[in-house]
């Protein structure tokens, strides 16, 4: 690592460009302005904001050593940090209601010999907010949530595949781990697409810098918080992929990483403070011991590992308990929200951070705007671990402390793919009965409804796999997610039963290119050109049931009421006063006669329904009859 004790000469030595710069812009011999090496983050701020607070981290030369100074109406500094890397200063500012929007002017004085100089100034953007707080609606249970890859799923500009300068070059679509080219314009276009199969949110994996030696194209090591990918394009074409989503009355999803950023990152070689990164030399890599959050008997060495411990090695890990670092990543959310007019967080690794930021950051983003959804990842396949991290409704803290809304749902990810494929046991452990208790653990939820449910998703075997692909369980699965509580996620190509049999686990292609994406690619799932008729028969019934799945009031926000299993034949129903679904799935070898007085509890003497996502009318006053293998969703009309 750097040192930097020799702050005195760099100062020195800059003031003699200072004055240099002044001379030489005055003369107007060439363009160099001061504004031009001082950078701020973030890079403006709002007017109107319900927190008055500003943390302004400004970067240049010798900087920490210049005192700060401003003079704007409603505004003022409350504290300065000189930063411990002389090319950082943190100012604290207050952003009261009577403060215009405009450009405040920051000087950056210092004084040489008695005599005060001005070595930079800052023309910083307050803006008037596009909305107010109220606007900001996060997703929920009417929502479908599409997860991309966002290298993966279209290529819609070429251009950006090459970005001179950047650490990985180039694009190669025969290598699982290069970057293949997908950007903002491919998905911007593909819009009506995503809209026809009936998905209602866009969840694209993180899209700011990457500038990594390899593997950049995942997103998930940032190298800088405030500045787009180019090899997915620009900011502007970030909003406009936002705008045109909301135009289509869909939301985006943003992809936030609390935890750790990239190796590469300039944070790495210069932290504004010491103690920005938890650098653990040598190199300490987490325990992935998530439960240390919770567990009452956990010693503080296990704790620490997980929270200071690196994601891995080429994912630095941030220390989110000091109160600079949890005041930068909080208002990188809230400054990305605004930006963009999100419709919600995923937080990547949630648990690898440290509780006290989890905390600070649900609850600053929660009071800023109370209609936002916030879902983290905790991977773990015990509820009572998930569980513990989710708010309750109106705001009341977790047990863990934070406002977090809702959690991806792993256990009942894992319970679904284990009691569709593993044999049905007398002692209720497998099949069907798996399935029914795994719901059963809701108790432990604050609220069901809020949970992401999903059967795959960026890190694990496509669902199609993880079903041995088989079709009829694929449908069954697909049917399930539709009709159960909580906010479905799907990723990118399980409609055409994308595959990764081929090689098991491996990211690379687990994370395969959506065809058609790419100019030349001899099938297009776009338009259905080379499909199979097996993927075409399940894009269009997924479309379809999705569509349906929009209209019913029940799935969004009713209650839930299933039936103990019976010789693997299960059924699940969805309730509201009015409208009621029923989601009938008969995983055994042989044909069932099902009989609708078993299920009055749900159909209380209605015997007309009809079958999703047709509408066809069925009169259940026969028997109905379910063919081995296969489910049905039906609905009952009032
Ligand atoms: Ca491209």
């Amino acid at each position: 690592m750097f040192k930097y004790n020799n702050n005195k000469n760099i100062i020195l030595f800059l003031l003699c460009i200072g004055v240099s710069y002044a001379t030489a812009h005055d003369k107007g011999k060439h363009r160099h302005s001061h504004s031009e090496v001082v950078t701020a983050e973030p890079p403006n701020w709002w007017v109107g904001m319900r927190q008055p607070y500003l943390q302004l981290i400004v970067e240049a030369p010798g900087i920490a050593a210049t005192q700060a100074s401003l003079t704007y109406p409603g505004v003022r500094i409350d504290s300065v940090i000189p930063g411990d890397h002389p090319d950082y200063i943190i100012l604290h500012l207050h952003i009261t209601s009577e403060a215009n929007p405009g450009q405040m002017p920051l000087k950056f004085m210092i004084s040489s010999k008695g005599k005060p100089g001005l070595l930079y100034e800052l023309s910083y953007p307050i803006k008037a907010r596009t909305a107010p707080s109220d606007f900001f609606r996060g997703f929920d249970a009417s929502d479908v949530v599409c997860l991309i890859t966002p290298d993966r799923f279209a290529n819609g500009n070429p251009k950006n595949d090459r970005v001179e300068g950047m650490r990985e070059q180039g694009v190669d679509r025969s290598r699982p781990y290069a970057r293949h080219g997908g950007d903002i314009q491919g998905m911007t276009e593909r819009l009506g697409y995503l809209k026809s199969m009936g998905f209602t949110a866009l969840w694209p994996q993180p899209m700011l810098e990457n500038d990594m030696p390899e593997a950049s194209y995942h997103g998930y090591a940032i190298t800088h918080h405030y500045r787009v990918d180019p090899r997915f394009g620009s900011l502007n074409e970030y909003i406009a992929l936002s705008d045109s989503l909301r135009a289509l009355n869909m939301k985006l999803i943003f992809d936030g990483v609390l935890n750790h950023i990239g190796r590469e990152h300039r944070w790495m070689k210069a932290p504004p403070l010491n103690g920005w990164i938890n650098q653990n030399f040598p190199l300490e890599i987490s325990n992935h011991r998530r439960t240390v959050h919770h567990d009452p008997y956990a010693s503080r060495g296990d704790y620490s590992r997980m929270t200071r411990g690196w994601f891995v090695e080429s994912m630095p890990d941030l220390n989110g308990s000091h109160p600079e670092v949890a005041r930068y990543l909080i208002q990188h959310s809230i400054w990305w929200i605004e930006t963009l007019r999100l419709g919600g967080i995923r937080q990547d690794t949630y648990s690898y951070s440290d509780s006290s930021l989890l905390s600070e950051w649900s609850c600053r983003i929660m009071e800023e705007y109370p209609g936002m959804s916030l879902v983290g990842e905790e991977w773990s396949l015990n509820p009572l671990i998930t569980s513990r991290w989710q708010a309750q409704p109106g705001l009341k803290r977790a047990p863990a402390g934070g406002c977090l809304g809702s959690v991806m749902d792993f256990p009942l990810q894992v319970g679904l793919v284990s009691a569709l494929t593993a044999p049905a046991r007398p002692d209720f452990s497998e099949g069907m009965a798996r399935l029914y208790e795994t719901l059963a653990n809701d108790f432990i939820y604050q609220n069901p409804r809020k949970l992401m449910v999903f059967g795959d998703n960026h890190d694990m075997d496509r669902i199609f796999t993880q079903l041995n692909e088989d079709t009829a369980l694929m449908y069954m699965a697909i049917n399930y997610l539709s009709v159960v509580r909580g906010v479905p996620q799907w990723y990118y190509g399980t409609e055409i039963l994308a595959s990764s049999s081929h090689a098991r686990g491996h990211h690379g292609y687990i994370r395969s290119d959506f065809p058609g994406g790419w100019k030349g690619d001899t099938v297009d799932a776009f338009t259905g050109a080379g499909l199979s008729p097996v993927q075409k028969r399940m894009q269009s019934y997924m479309s379809a049931l999705l569509h349906w799945r929009a209209r019913q009031p029940a799935i969004h926000y009713g209650g839930t009421l299933h039936f103990a299993p019976n010789d693997e034949l299960y059924v699940m129903a969805r309730t509201t006063d009015r409208s009621r679904v029923l989601l009938l799935i008969n995983r055994s070898n042989r044909a069932r006669t099902v009989q609708a007085a078993d299920y009055d509890e749900v159909l209380r003497g209605q015997r007309l329904v009809q079958r999703a996502p047709e509408g066809v009318v069925v009169d259940w006053n026969d028997p109905l009859t379910l063919p081995a293998m296969t489910s049905i969703v039906l609905s009952v009309d009032p």
